[in-house]
C-alpha cells in the first residue's frame, strides 16, 4: 500500500495543474481499489457548492456540470460531518440525491471521505460499486490515507488556479489570500518579482512569452553550449574511462538530439511558454516517466535527465539574469529569500518581501525590519512560481498576502499605507518628549537592534537606549566567527551611537531557528535543544572572546550592559557571571579603563518565571523575551504558520506570567524590562506599563506609536484596563477588549486590520 501511495503522491505532485492532478487521483484510486467509480468533488468558495471535478466511472460529461449545495446529498453529508460515510445501499439513504447526468443509478455501495486541509474541508473523495456491500475497514483506511496525503496538493492546486484569476468553476477569483508569519511590519502594494536560486528547475516560475522566436533561439544556443560542455568533458576523461562508462556521455548526447528532449521543449515554447518554463515542464515529465519504471537502471536515468535539465537551465539563466526587470514597486518573492537577492533590486524600488521558507528571525527578516520593508515569511501553501508579474498586497502586520486584489481591497490597503506615512510624519514631533503618562508615570522606551541601520533609524525616532542588541546578527552576516577585533568594532558603533544612554548587548543567541551557516546545529527538536546560553557555556572560547570584545569596546563610554539569553536555572547565571568577571579582570589588567557592566537575565523560559527572585538576586536587571516566553508557555512554535493561530501574546497565562515577573523582580528591588514584540504593540505596551515594567524595548518603527499612546493615558486608567482583562479567560476576548479601549481612547488608527476584518471585507466585496 505504501508503494502505491508513494507513487500516487509523486505523480500527483508533478501534475501540471489541478485538473490533471484530480484526473490522476481518480484514475489511480479506482484502479488501486478495484472499484467501479472514483470521483472527487471540491468545494467552490465562490458558489458555495460542491462541484464534481473529476471522475472515473461516472459519465465524463457530468464533470464541471454536476454540483451540490454545501449540505446537499451524501457528499454534503460527508463534508458537514467531516468523517467517512460507508453505505451498502446508498440510494436508500434519506440524503441520497440522484443526478441523471452522471449515470449513477447503477451503483449501490458508496464510500465518501472528506478532503481536509488545515481544518478546512476542501472536498470529498468518493468510490462507488455496483454490488451492494459495505467497503471493508482496509478500503476505508486506504481512502482516508489517500485523502489526507493529497489534501495539501489539492490546496496548492486550488491556490494556483485562484492566483491565475480562476475559481474552480472558471469564474474570476479575487482577493486570494495566503497566511504566513509577520516578518517586518507595514503594508506594501506592488508587483511580484519571483527570484530563485540559479539552476533550480523546481523554482522556475510559469511565465508566458510573446517573443517565441527569441526564446527558441535562446534555448537552442543553450543546447549547443551544453553539448559542447559534455563533449569536452567526455574527451577529457576518455583515457580514464572504460568504453561502457563512456557510453554515459552518449546517452546524454542522444537525449540532446533534436528529436528528443530539445524537440519537445521547442514545441512547448511554440505553445507560448518561455524557454525556462518549457524546459522545466519537459524535464519533469521525463523524470516522472523514468521514476515510475520498475527497472532500477531506468529509474536511475531520472537523475541524468535532471542533471541535463539543470545544465540547460544554467545556460539559459546566464542570458536571463541580466534582464530581470524590477518594476517601480517591486515585491520580491522567493522560496527562500537571501540578503543578496535584496541587494540586486535597484535603490528605491523594493516595497515588499515574501518568502516561503524562513521565519521572523531569519536573517532576511531582520534585514527587512532594519530597512523598514514590509515582509511576510513562512507562506507554506503558496504557489510561488505563479506570482511573477502579479499585483500583490503584502500585509507585514498580520503576516498575510493577497493576490489579484479587488479595487475595494486595494483601496482599503492603500488607505493604510497613506495613514501609516502620515502617522509616522505626525509622530516626529514626539521625538524629544519623554514617555510619560498623564499622571506622571515614566517608562523608558528602548530599541532592539542588530545592524547599524537599526541604530540610525532608532536615533531618529527618539529611543532612550538599546534594550536588546541581537549580537547574532553581525555573526550571521559573516562566513566564519567574527574575530575579537571585528566584534569590538561592531559593538563600539552601537555603544557610541547611544552613549551615554545604556546599550544592552545580548550574548550570542544561536540555535533554535537562528543558524550560523558556519556553525550548523542539526537537532530533532531545536527549540528545546542547544540554544542561547547553553551553546556559549559549552563553548567558553566563543563566550569569552565575545565578552572581551564588548568590554574593550565600552572603554571610555561606560554604557554597556550584558544580557544572558535562554536562562533556565541559576547555575547558568553563576557560570556566566564567573566568566564575565574573569574577562573583566583580565581586560583591566591589560590596561583598559573599563567599568564592570550591569548584567541581566532574559526571562524566556517558564522555569525562569518561577525563579525570578533567585535569578534577580544574582544580577542587576531582568528583561522578558516575550517571544520565546509565549512560545514555551503555550507550547506553540513561534514560527510555524500551522499553529500561528494558537500563538497569542494576550493569552491569560502569558499575562499572568508577565504580572508575576514584574512583581517578583520589584519585590527584590531589581528593574524589569521587556524586549519581545509585545512591547512594540500599542495595546501590549499599555498593559506592560500598567504591570509596572520599567522599560519597553521594541522595533524602531513601533516606538513613536507606543510613545504617543502612553503619553495620552493615565497609569490609573491603564491599571484599570489591566485589572479588567486579567478577569477574562480568552485571549481573543482580551485582545478585543484592549482594542476597544484603544479605540475609545482615540487610537483606532493604530490598530491594524486583522485577518478577520480583511476577510470580511473581501467577502463583502464578493457578494
Ligand atoms: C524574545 O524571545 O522575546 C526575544 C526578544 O529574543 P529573540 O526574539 O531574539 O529570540
Ligand atoms: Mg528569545
Amino acid at each position: 500500500m505504501l508503494s502505491i501511495l508513494r507513487s500516487l503522491v509523486q505523480e500527483v505532485n508533478s501534475a501540471r495543474d489541478l485538473q490533471e492532478a484530480l484526473d490522476i487521483i481518480v484514475s489511480r484510486v479506482q484502479k488501486a481499489m478495484g472499484t467501479e467509480v472514483c470521483s472527487v468533488y471540491l468545494q467552490d468558495p465562490v458558489t458555495n457548492r460542491y462541484i464534481l471535478m473529476a471522475t472515473e466511472g461516472l459519465y465524463r460529461k457530468a464533470v464541471g456540470r454536476v454540483s451540490l449545495g454545501y449540505s446537499e446529498g451524501l457528499v454534503g453529508l460527508v463534508g458537514s460531518r467531516e468523517e467517512p460515510i460507508n453505505l451498502e445501499d446508498a440510494p436508500s439513504h434519506p440524503r441520497y440525491r440522484y443526478f441523471p447526468e452522471t449515470g449513477e443509478e447503477r451503483f449501490r455501495s458508496f464510500l465518501g471521505v472528506p478532503i481536509i486541509h488545515h481544518r478546512r474541508v476542501l472536498g470529498v473523495l468518493v468510490v462507488q460499486q455496483r454490488e451492494s456491500r459495505c467497503f471493508d475497514e482496509g478500503e476505508e483506511a486506504f481512502l482516508v490515507t489517500v485523502s489526507a496525503q493529497l489534501a495539501g496538493v489539492i490546496a496548492h492546486g486550488e491556490a494556483t488556479g485562484a492566483i491565475s484569476g480562476m475559481s474552480l468553476t472558471g469564474r474570476e477569483a479575487r482577493d486570494v489570500s495566503f497566511n504566513g508569519v509577520p516578518g517586518a511590519p507595514g503594508v506594501a502594494i506592488g508587483t511580484g518579482v519571483v527570484v530563485y536560486p540559479a539552476a533550480d528547475l523546481d523554482a522556475v516560475p510559469e511565465k508566458p512569452t510573446d517573443d517565441i522566436e527569441s526564446e527558441v533561439a535562446l534555448f537552442q544556443s543553450a543546447v549547443r553550449a551544453v553539448r559542447e560542455d559534455i563533449e569536452r568533458v567526455a574527451n577529457r576523461l576518455a583515457s580514464q574511462l572504460r568504453p561502457e562508462e563512456q557510453a554515459l556521455f552518449d546517452v546524454y548526447l542522444r537525449m540532446l538530439g533534436d528529436e528528443a528532449l530539445p524537440g519537445e521543449v521547442v514545441n512547448r515554447i511554440r505553445e507560448g511558454i518561455w524557454a525556462q518554463g518549457a524546459l522545466k515542464q519537459v524535464v519533469q515529465q521525463y523524470v516522472r516517466h523514468f521514476e515510475m519504471m520498475d527497472d532500477h537502471y531506468l529509474q536511475e536515468r531520472a537523475v541524468d535527465v535532471r542533471d541535463l535539465g539543470r545544465r540547460l537551465l544554467s545556460h539559459l539563466q546566464e542570458g536571463e539574469q541580466r534582464h530581470l526587470v524590477y518594476p517601480e514597486k517591486t515585491v520580491l518573492v522567493s522560496e527562500e529569500l537571501t540578503p543578496a537577492m535584496l541587494g540586486e533590486v535597484p535603490k528605491g524600488r523594493l516595497v515588499g518581501l515574501v518568502s516561503v521558507k524562513g521565519s521572523s528571525n531569519s536573517h532576511v527578516a531582520i534585514l527587512a525590519r532594519a530597512m523598514g520593508v514590509p515582509t511576510v515569511m513562512g507562506l507554506v501553501d503558496i504557489p510561488v512560481n505563479q506570482l511573477d508579474g502579479k499585483e500583490l498586497i503584502v500585509d507585514g502586520f498580520e503576516g498575510q498576502i493577497f493576490a489579484s486584489p479587488s479595487a475595494d481591497l486595494r483601496a482599503f490597503y492603500q488607505e493604510i499605507c497613506d495613514e501609516e506615512d502620515e502617522l509616522v510624519r505626525g509622530l516626529e514631533a514626539l521625538r524629544d518628549k519623554p514617555c510619560e503618562t498623564t499622571d506622571g508615570h515614566r517608562v523608558s522606551l528602548l530599541v532592539n537592534t542588530g545592524l547599524m541601520t537599526d541604530v540610525v533609524r532608532s536615533l531618529s525616532h527618539g529611543a532612550e537606549g538599546i534594550g536588546l542588541y541581537r549580537t547574532e546578527v553581525p555573526f550571521m552576516i559573516k562566513d566564519r566567527f567574527p574575530s575579537e577585533q571585528e566584534q569590538r568594532e561592531y559593538y563600539r558603533e552601537q555603544l557610541e551611537a547611544f552613549a551615554p544612554n545604556p546599550v544592552t548587548m545580548r550574548t550570542l543567541d544561536v540555535g533554535g531557528d537562528k543558524a550560523l551557516a558556519y556553525f550548523p546545529i542539526n537537532e530533532e527538536n531545536p527549540f528545546l535543544g542547544w540554544r542561547g546560553i547553553r551553546v556559549t557555556l559549552d563553548h567558553p572560547e566563543i563566550f569569552l572572546v565575545q565578552v572581551r570584545a564588548m568590554l574593550k569596546a565600552s572603554e571610555g563610554l561606560n554604557n554597556l550592559q550584558i544580557m544572558l539569553p535562554m536562562i533556565s536555572n541559576v547555575s547558568e547565571v553563576e557560570e556566566s557571571l564567573h566568566l564575565i568577571y574573569r574577562v573583566y579582570h583580565e581586560v583591566r589588567e591589560e590596561g583598559y579603563d573599563i567599568h564592570m557592566p550591569k548584567v541581566g537575565v532574559m526571562v524566556e523560559v517558564p522555569a525562569a518565571v518561577y525563579q525570578i527572585r533567585e535569578l534577580a538576586d544574582r544580577v542587576d536587571f531582568l528583561s522578558v523575551g516575550s517571544n520565546d516566553l509565549t512560545q514555551y508557555l503555550l507550547a506553540v512554535d513561534r514560527n510555524n504558520p500551522r499553529v500561528a493561530q494558537l500563538y497569542h501574546s494576550y493569552h491569560p497565562a502569558v499575562l499572568q506570567a508577565l504580572v508575576r515577573i514584574a512583581q517578583d523582580a520589584h519585590a527584590v528591588g531589581k528593574p524589569a524590562g521587556i524586549c519581545g514584540e509585545l512591547a512594540g504593540d500599542p495595546g501590549g505596551a499599555l498593559l506592560l506599563m500598567a504591570m509596572g515594567y520599567d522599560s519597553l524595548s521594541m522595533n524602531a518603527a513601533s516606538l513613536p506609536k507606543v510613545k504617543s499612546v502612553i503619553r495620552s493615558v493615565s497609569r490609573e486608567w491603564a491599571m484599570q484596563l489591566l485589572e479588567d482583562v486579567l478577569m477574562l479567560d480568552s485571549p481573543h476576548v482580551i485582545k478585543s477588549c484592549v482594542d476597544l479601549a484603544l479605540r475609545n481612547a482615540g487610537f483606532g488608527r493604530y490598530l491594524r486590520p486583522g485577518k478577520t476584518s480583511s476577510l470580511a471585507l473581501s467577502e463583502q466585496a464578493a457578494s
